[in-house]
């Protein structure tokens, strides 16, 4: 969205020869959904529990989590939501979860992790989203963070199970996940690239650190090559496999990650129309043409400017 220029969405994502491509808004508590409503999301593509309780000292009850969850869903009856469990520690810190004393808390116990040292918590939100996700008339999936495993898969593949929910995913964000989704996508019925620590990992360069942006950055060919990994994983398997880290927000990426094979985009709700505006500008083939160039490139630099050359009409 150059120079700031907002664009509105009409409420459906698809290229200009009529490829689908759901574009949902990422929520991080029920007070962000008026936004996401706001700005035509298909649905919710990430909602970040965490943010729910960054105050709390103590663990939720069950109840608590009922509410803020019902929320959410209630906000889209026959629409796609797509709620993370718990994704604390590292940059997202629970009084009641994480660990103090880790000397490398990104490379520590968070996200699933957590659930190792606190399998009640786990159990305790998973039972939460059932009873939410009953009453209310959204289509529910659930998701973990941080899994780099096909057994964490598994595990969280049966938890679920135990509690009634049906449509279960996990995110791939380590590449350890990029590099095994085919195996991933096996056990479970989705998968969402959390690209923003998919970059942090790949390129070892923490997310938060300023300086690093250079590397922390989604158009780096190492971290497309991931991207690419976990996307052919999708097709092969038909399952889909959706973007949920920053890079769905940057339109021109947008449109690599569709030529790749992604099949859903979920971003902050502002970013919705720049990116519906530019996959409505190029048919799926170009973007299928594109990515494939895009993805060999040497830099990011070059990826990016190879991109823009392929999709912005002059
Ligand atoms: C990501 O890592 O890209 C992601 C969507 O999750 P979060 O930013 O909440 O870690
Ligand atoms: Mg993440």
């Amino acid at each position: 969205q150059e120079s700031g220029r907002v664009v509105a969405f009409d409420g459906t994502g698809r290229t200009l020869d009529g490829h689908r491509v759901q574009l949902l808004a990422n929520v991080a508590s029920p007070d962000s959904v008026a936004a996401a409503l706001e700005a035509n999301a298909e649905g919710v593509g990430l909602f970040r529990t965490e943010f729910c309780f960054l105050d709390h000292e103590e663990a939720p009850d069950v109840e608590e989590q009922v509410a803020a969850y019902r929320r959410v869903f209630a906000a889209f009856p026959g629409q796609k939501v797509i709620i993370r469990t718990l994704d604390a520690g590292a940059d997202k810190p629970l009084a009641f979860v994480t660990a103090e004393d880790e000397a490398n808390p990104a490379l520590g116990i968070r996200g699933y992790r957590t659930a190792w040292r606190s399998p009640k918590l786990l159990d305790s939100q998973l039972q939460a989203i059932a009873i939410a996700a009953a009453a209310e008339a959204a289509d529910v999936g659930v998701m973990a963070p941080m899994i780099a495993t096909v057994d964490e898969s598994i595990e969280f593949a049966s938890r679920c199970a135990d509690h009634g929910l049906r449509t279960v995913g996990v995110m791939i964000e380590t590449p350890a996940a990029a590099i095994t989704a085919l195996d991933i996508l096996q056990v479970v019925d989705f998968a969402s690239l959390g690209t923003n620590d998919l970059a942090q990992y790949t390129m070892a360069a923490d997310r938060l650190a300023g300086e690093l942006a250079l590397l922390n950055d989604p158009w780096q060919p190492a971290v497309l090559r991931m991207i690419r990994e976990a996307c052919r994983a999708g097709v092969a398997t038909g399952k889909p496999v959706g973007v949920c880290g920053e890079a769905a927000a940057d339109p021109l990426l947008a449109a690599i990650l569709v030529g790749l094979g992604v099949t859903s985009l979920s971003m902050s709700p502002r970013a919705l129309g720049g990116v519906a505006e530019l996959l409505r500008s190029v048919t799926v083939e170009q973007c299928r043409d594109a990515a494939a160039t895009v993805v060999a490139a040497s830099s990011a630099t070059m990826a990016r400017t190879t991109a823009a050359a392929l999709l912005v009409r002059a």
